[in-house]
């Protein structure tokens, strides 16, 4: 690699779609981001913005017929500013990767034995790991000089202890099946915490975090001094929190029931907990702005499912400070976490005896950077810190390959 390489691009690639970003690890500054959705459909589209700040957008429509169009397209939009995978500054491409299993417990640079493991993953990450596949075969043969990079969702979460991340099944089923809590969004989970510490001013081995990334999807961690130790998320993204569409915890038995009693199959219920369950099952919306308009203008339904989203939360803040024994800040983050100040304050009303309090004041401020909206002297902190998973998938790239 020369000297001049310091640009990172990221691919997140799903299974009809790629999101793309190309940074420059120098100062952090983001040349290009886009998005290339409804791939293998008729009306697929291209949105692609050469800075950060939305200036220049241009959009493509029309069939883009696979991910390997797809990435030629966005390498295509990119040359149009200069910034083509071809050129001498691109340094690397950083893939995230969903499922890292107990076999990758940090970024990895991609090479035919690592995508074999990856493969080899398919089975505990149907639905993620196959698309994330597809995208670094499909970027390693348009450049397959450059180093790639896998940084893994679950990577953050490798370091929790067994006590917390085995399920209390038959050993010899659940090692047969892989089945135990890996945990998600750690990705996020590892920036957050890092920026909080940053906040605070402390080191991070010092701190003890409990971090609520409650976006559409929603988890929460233990993490003390930088090192995962609990996190809501299990064998898949389904457990833990209400989320925008998933259930999160609930009795297993009650797939059992619906089997058995309903005659639903196993798709079926899969379908129902993952996609038509959390806010959506409860009210019919997961956004939660549009929830909170319904709660303000008296909706029970909304209510209801509002109330039911942060007992839970509050649960697991509750179960997290035991965890942990002592807590020095609990942080928010993601689109519910860093916009919706309802939420922040109904989480951490009534826990002042475990010295959380929310300022309104502060908690009422809205901005892009990370704050307090606990008040001055709270014994614990109350942050939000919004999160940025492809910085951290760059950097965590960059530091790999520019040894
Ligand atoms: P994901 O990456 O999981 O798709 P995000 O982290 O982008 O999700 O979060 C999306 C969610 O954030 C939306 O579904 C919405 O509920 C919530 N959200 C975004 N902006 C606001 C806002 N201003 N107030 C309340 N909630 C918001």
């Amino acid at each position: 690699m020369t000297s001049q390489a310091t640009r990172v691009l990221v691919l997140n690639s799903g299974s009809s779609s790629v999101k793309y970003q190309l940074l420059d690890m120098r100062d952090g500054t983001r040349l290009a981001v886009g998005l290339v959705e409804r791939i293998g459909e008729s009306a697929s589209r291209l949105v692609h913005t050469p800075s950060g700040d939305g200036a220049g957008r241009r959009e493509r429509t029309g069939r883009i017929a696979d991910h390997e169009r797809a990435l030629e397209a966005v390498a295509e939009e990119l040359a149009l500013d200069g910034m083509g995978i071809d050129s001498p500054e691109l340094a690397a491409i950083g893939h995230r990767v969903v499922h890292g299993g107990l076999e990758f417990s940090a970024p990895t640079v991609i090479d035919d034995a690592v995508l074999a493991e990856i493969e080899r993953l398919v089975p505990v990450a149907p639905l993620h790991n196959p698309a994330n596949i597809t995208g670094i075969r499909t970027a390693r043969a348009l450049r397959p000089d450059l180093p790639q990079v896998a940084v893994f969702d679950t990577a953050f979460h490798t370091t929790m202890p067994e006590h917390a991340a085995r399920y209390a099944i038959d050993v010899a089923t659940a090692d047969a099946h892989r089945i135990r809590r890996y945990g998600f969004h750690g990705t996020s989970h590892a920036y957050v915490s890092r920026r909080a510490a940053e906040l605070l001013g402390r080191a991070p081995e010092e701190l003890n975090l409990i971090v609520l990334h409650l976006g559409n999807g929603a988890s929460a961690s233990a993490v003390a001094g930088g090192r995962c130790v609990d996190t809501s998320m299990g064998l898949t993204p389904l457990e833990g929190l209400v989320m925008g569409t998933r259930s999160g915890d609930i009795d297993p038995a009650v797939v059992f029931h619906l089997e058995r009693v309903a005659g639903m199959d196993t798709d079926e219920i899969d379908e129902l907990l993952n996609k038509k369950s959390g806010l959506t099952g409860l009210c019919g919306d997961n956004d939660m702005r549009e929830i909170r308009r319904r709660v303000d203008a008296g909706d029970a339904a909304a209510t209801l499912a509002f109330d039911i989203y942060i007992h839970r939360l509050k649960k697991y803040i509750g179960a997290y400070y035991a965890v942990l024994g002592r807590v020095d800040a609990v942080v928010f983050t993601a689109g519910v976490g860093e916009n919706a100040a309802p939420v922040r304050e109904a989480a951490i009303a009534g826990l002042g005896e475990l010295g959380l309090v929310v300022d309104a004041e502060l908690n009422a401020v809205r901005s892009g950077e990370p704050r307090l909206v606990s008040p001055e002297n709270a014994r614990v902190a109350v942050a939000v810190v919004p999160t940025d998973e492809e910085m951290e998938i760059a950097r965590q790239t960059f530091a790999l390959v520019d040894a």
